[in-house]
């Protein structure tokens, strides 16, 4: 159901959530999967034309009624937080696509956002203290450099944020 690319984007390591803009070319780490570059960025799921089901990533056919009536559907900016874990030592390479070693990784956190339409997003989180999450708090999506290709262009990948209370 998840694309490679897709498990990619969800085991690397953040760069910081206010490292979103550099001289450096950056580029997507795969097409389709959120809007960018933009201040309002959204994910890229579908929507099941017969009986409303949203996917993310987007699937071809519905995974509820197997309709191929599908739509692309672009997913609300914000969400709550269902669960988390912290990843606290380097994964297994592959299928982990950060370049880092043992010695210079920094724990990220992981956690599945609940979208309204009931859908569930597996992501990355900038937050990696598990003292400063919980469940149930609103999050928004970001999108941030976090890791350098070969050329030494960044590779943008989808992330999401603690709210800041206001
Ligand atoms: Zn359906």
């Amino acid at each position: 159901m998840l694309t490679a690319a897709y498990k990619s984007a969800t085991l690397s390591p953040t760069a910081g959530p206010n490292v979103v803009r550099s001289s450096l070319k950056q580029t997507p780490i795969a097409e389709h999967l959120f809007t960018w570059p933009t201040d309002q960025p959204q994910l890229i799921g579908s929507r099941c034309s017969d009986c409303g089901v949203v996917t993310f990533p987007s699937q071809g056919s519905c995974p509820k009624c197997t309709s191929q009536s599908v739509t692309e559907a672009l997913l609300p900016r914000r969400g709550t937080l269902w669960t988390f874990t912290t990843q606290e030592f380097l994964p297994k390479t592959p299928p982990y696509a950060g370049t880092e070693s043992a010695e210079d990784f920094t724990p990220y956190g992981v956690g599945y956002v609940e979208l309204p339409d009931h859908v569930m997003v597996e992501s990355r989180l900038t937050e990696s203290d598990p003292h400063r999450l919980r469940i149930g708090m609103p999050m928004e999506l970001v999108i941030e450099p976090f890791r350098s290709d070969a050329a030494g262009d960044e590779v943008m990948s989808f992330a999401f944020r603690p709210v800041e209370a206001r």
